[in-house]
């Protein structure tokens, strides 16, 4: 079937309307009529080729929401009309270690993205949710249990949640536990929400002084201007952890001397250039460890969905056309983003 989509025939060119194949249904997949799609900072990266070995006509867009419209006849998890969502991952080997322990995305033959990767259906690379359907496997489809009518605010769960919601249960957030959520971004706001709804105190870092009443508004307990010292060296060898969502490179220093004895900083950021080295010193006084994480595996993605419907959290949206999405990766580049873009798939007209 030909579907109508929003994607890049090269780094340097515009998004544009394009025509697009999705396979029909195989027996074990289910169809979806994309509601919504959230606009992350990763395909701001993928599109304009900033990480190397993106492969084109590149249509991005990984926090997907929509409705199941046909299933194929092995399916038995989903009905046609269910509102289902669909994030990072489309396939993985399903048989390694990490593939048997739930961590998809650590899958030891690598995993499939949504877009950018690898598969038999034209063009031989996916494409992601920028378009008006996806066909996926019904393994790595999420049931999505809020109300219809907070969908566009649920879309960007499916990255934003998931990568900060994996690293705060990894690194047991909860109460009693000081935590720093470095960006206020997509990625950002959402760690706020979900540390702050962990029941850990939160500390909010931002270069932009005026989103100081909104990281209070989303549950930070403090906000730090990151770019005034003395607010910084308040904090010095106080947190437990601090989850660093930051798209852009930066010195890493600032925060790890702010974490305590043990203390881990996780860089869930992924700029497209490095940071400059981190200093040891900083980190062997204090035996402080910097991590990584990366999105989340299928199991957590839908206990995270689970947990924001249960205790009514959603991402704060701003909705665009598909026709805006470049104006949007503008605003994006200069942190003006409220907290999300998510594009509603009906401007894309009717196939
Ligand atoms: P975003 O909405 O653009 O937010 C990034 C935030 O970082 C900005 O809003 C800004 O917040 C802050 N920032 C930007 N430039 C900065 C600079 N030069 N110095 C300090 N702070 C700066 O991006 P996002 O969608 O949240 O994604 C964030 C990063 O995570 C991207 O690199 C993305 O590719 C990556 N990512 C990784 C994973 C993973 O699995 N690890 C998953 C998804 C995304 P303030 O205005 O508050 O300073
Ligand atoms: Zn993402």
């Amino acid at each position: 079937m030909t579907v109508k989509a929003f994607g890049a025939h090269a780094a340097d060119k515009p998004l544009v309307a394009m025509d697009i194949f999705r396979r029909a249904p195989g027996p074990h997949d289910v169809e979806i009529a994309i509601a919504y799609c959230g606009v992350c900072h990763s395909d701001l990266h993928t599109v304009r080729g900033e990480w190397g070995g993106t492969q084109y006509p590149c249509v991005p867009g990984h926090e997907i929401v929509g409705h199941v419209t046909a299933v194929g006849d092995q399916v038995t998890g989903f009905k046609v009309g269910e509102t289902v969502g669909v994030g990072c991952m489309v396939d993985s080997c399903k048989h390694c270690h990490a593939c048997d322990d739930g961590l998809e995305q650590y899958c030891e033959n690598g995993f499939t993205g949504t877009y950018n990767g690898p598969t038999p259906d034209a063009p031989g690379h996916t494409l992601g949710g920028y378009s008006q359907k996806i066909v996926v496997k019904d393994s790595f489809v999420l049931k999505v249990r809020h109300a219809e009518d907070q969908l566009a605010a649920v879309a960007p769960l499916l990255c934003a949640g998931i990568t900060t919601w994996s690293p705060l249960r990894h690194w047991n957030v909860g109460p009693g536990k000081k935590v720093g959520i470095v960006g206020i971004g997509g990625l950002g706001h959402m760690g706020v929400k979900l540390a702050h709804a962990l029941g850990a105190q939160v500390v909010a870092f931002t270069t932009s002084p005026d989103k100081r009443q909104d990281a209070l508004d989303l549950g930070a307990d403090e906000v730090v201007v990151s770019k005034n010292p003395e607010e910084m060296a308040a904090h010095t060898r106080s947190f437990d952890f601090i989850l660093n969502t930051v798209a852009a490179s930066h010195n890493l220093d600032a925060y790890t001397t702010l974490l305590k004895l043990d203390g881990t900083m996780c860089l869930v950021g992924a700029p497209e250039h490095p940071h400059p080295s981190p200093s040891v010193g900083v980190l062997i006084f204090g035996r402080r460890s910097i991590a990584g994480s990366l999105i989340g595996g299928i199991k957590e993605t839908q206990e995270m969905l689970d947990f924001c419907a249960e205790h009514g959290i959603t991402a704060d949206i701003e909705m665009i056309k598909a026709q805006e999405i470049d104006a949007a990766y503008e605003r994006m580049l200069k942190s003006d983003v409220k907290y999300r873009f998510v594009i509603d798939t009906a401007s894309m007209g009717v196939s």
